[in-house]
């Protein structure tokens, strides 16, 4: 039940092609006026897509390949792995009869792996 909510929240009922931010894919507010449409949400996005497409033009990386620090790779794999402990605990208790407490408690621990994914924003590489 909780995933559909998470789900349906995510994925905008009233905005089935929701504009997001080429750099940080953060959503972009509702465009009002005419004109182009926003591709970045900040001048600091618009930035780091620029010295990010500068980069790879210089290492003639295709469109689909990217140069990824070495650390914010790590620190994402270290973050899915805790999230998948996370979701295999979850899964596992759920199984079972569970008090409201213990269904809060598992509920907690995979808010608090998951969050840090939720809120992550990844850098360009330096
Ligand atoms: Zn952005």
């Amino acid at each position: 039940m909780t995933e559909n909510v998470v789900a349906s929240e995510c994925e905008g009922s009233e905005a089935p092609a929701e504009r997001r931010c080429r750099w940080c894919r953060f959503p972009l507010p509702e465009r009002t006026g005419r004109g182009r449409p926003r591709e970045f949400c900040s001048q600091r996005c618009r930035q780091w897509d620029w010295v990010s497409r500068q980069r790879a033009r210089e290492l003639a990386l295709s469109d689909g390949e990217l140069v990824m620090a070495r650390t914010e790779l790590d620190a994402l794999h270290d973050d899915l792995y805790v999230l998948e402990c996370a979701v295999a605990d979850t899964r596992r208790d759920l199984d079972h009869d569970m008090t409201k407490a213990e269904l809060r408690d598992a509920l907690r621990w995979l808010l608090d792996a998951a969050s840090p994914l939720a809120d992550r924003k990844l850098a360009a590489a330096g």
